[in-house]
């Protein structure tokens, strides 16, 4: 037993935990979990604890299904909202087949294979979510809570305590928050996490999307992630912050440079902008995700970049423009619905192939996008982003890059599933239809 776990047990036994939680994600990113007692968690170190995979969206085939939850002791942390004796705690786990290798189909080692690559390549990714979300009256309500715009200060008393509780939570989880505020539509707010390696920092935004729901349930209100919950107003968000790190050192910085981007940074850039057509099925997953990606709400619907301008998929802040550390990338299409380990996962295959091969960065878009005609953004090398579900998965259906990172299990489950949800919907007849229609033809 490695010091963490002896750690771990120490901890449960002078913390009186009655009952661990082990946490994994399955393929389209809901989060699962089994809880062992006390007693049992010297022995999920050791062996793993079995469970039936078949049970789990994207794990396995019937004929395969045992597998074992290996829990990552690094990842223990006690429920700060489970008060009194005995408490609760979770940890993460990576999911194991019975005869011991990693299996396939796990977000989380899915993430890790990737991320050993870059480590390969002399380089831990880092990664800063904006997520945002609504807080309704109720999961079949999506009345808003008040009538509040960007940073505004509401006097809705459920939503400053909302926040104030959500935060704590977090801190105590060991999940550091660096801003909040209400968003711009009615009832949405963000809550930034700060900056962590992705691995981290995809758990966290699984522990995030937990704590989040859990205490609007406290106080009787509904939280979503959902990426557009209401037509006519802005969609919810998952922009991230994306960044290569040399040991201490941040390789996307290089102070002589106008934009002080490195070429490894240029490289990485422009591999995302290649690739972006490919990716953008794992990173906005579900028919609603593409409601999101319209003109009008500062989401992103063309392929281009930029310093200021909030139109551009990519967007190179300049808050702190000399701060080597600070140096980065917001890639803006993800919504907070997606499947972090995957999107992750996706974005850091299409950055490292840009580096791997050389790609040349693109010119800086600065007008305004949305403005120029269809004609000139053509001229302009400017395309689009797949504008439905089923556009993306065509897309991402041709796409080795993605194939290689997800592996081939996952690829082929997640296009499978994706597809049979587009042809629910395709086969929907919608309100919308209903209004324009009946009346006259
Ligand atoms: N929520 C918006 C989006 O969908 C952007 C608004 C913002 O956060 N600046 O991308
Ligand atoms: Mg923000
Ligand atoms: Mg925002
Ligand atoms: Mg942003």
């Amino acid at each position: 037993m490695d010091r963490q776990q002896q750690y771990v047990l120490r901890t449960v036994d002078e913390r009186d935990i009655g009952f661990v939680r082990l946490w994994f994600t399955d393929v389209l990113g809901s989060l699962k979990s089994v809880a062992v007692t006390e007693s049992e968690v010297e022995g999920a170190f050791a062996e793993g604890i079995g469970f039936d995979g078949s049970a789990v969206d994207g794990f396995a085939r019937v004929q395969e299904s045992d597998m074992l939850a290996r829990p990552d002791a690094s990842t223990f942390q006690v429920l700060p909202w489970k008060e009194g004796s005995p408490g609760v705690a979770r940890m993460f786990c990576d999911i194991h087949r019975p005869e011991g290798e990693p299996f396939a189909a796990d977000p989380r080692q899915v993430l890790k294979r990737n991320l050993s690559k870059a480590s390969q390549m002399g380089f831990t990714f880092y990664v800063h979510p904006e997520m945002e979300f609504f807080l309704f009256k109720g999961a079949d309500d999506p009345t808003p809570l008040d009538r509040g715009g960007y940073f505004d200060l509401t006097p809705n008393e459920i939503q400053s305590d909302f926040r104030r509780q959500a935060i704590t939570m977090l801190e105590k989880m060991g999940i550091s928050v660096e801003y909040s505020h209400h968003e711009v539509a009615p009832s949405q707010h963000e809550i930034d996490l700060r900056y962590a390696d992705a691995l981290t920092m995809a758990d966290n935004i699984m522990t995030y999307r937990h704590v989040i729901k859990q205490t609007a349930m406290r106080l009787g209100v509904h939280a979503s992630f959902m990426p557009k919950p209401l037509t006519g107003e802005w969609g919810s968000a998952m922009h991230t912050h994306l960044s290569l790190f040399d040991g201490d050192s941040n390789a996307f910085y290089d102070p002589d440079d106008p934009y002080r981007l490195s070429d490894t940074a240029k490289h990485f850039t422009a591999g995302l902008l290649r690739h972006a057509r490919e990716i953008t099925a794992v990173t906005c997953q579900w028919v609603n995700s593409y409601k999101r990606l319209v003109p009008g709400y500062e989401a992103p619907v063309f392929i281009s970049w930029g310093r200021h301008n909030r139109s551009s998929l990519i967007r190179i802040p300049q808050y702190k423009p000399t701060k080597a550390a600070s140096t980065r990338v917001e890639y803006r299409a993800p919504d907070p619905a997606c499947n972090p380990y995957l999107a992750f996962s996706v974005l850091l295959a299409a950055g490292l192939k840009g580096i791997e091969e050389g790609y040349e960065l693109p010119p800086e878009a600065e007008d305004n996008i949305y403005e120029m005609t269809e004609a000139e953004r053509r001229a302009a090398g400017i395309t689009s982003l797949p504008a439905s579900l089923d556009q993306a998965l065509s897309v991402m259906e041709e796409s080795e890059l993605v194939a290689e990172a997800l592996g081939e299990h996952v690829f082929d489950y997640f296009l499978r599933n994706k597809w049979q949800e587009w042809e629910e919907y395709r086969s929907q007849v919608t309100p919308f239809e209903l209004e324009r229609y009946l009346p006259t033809l």
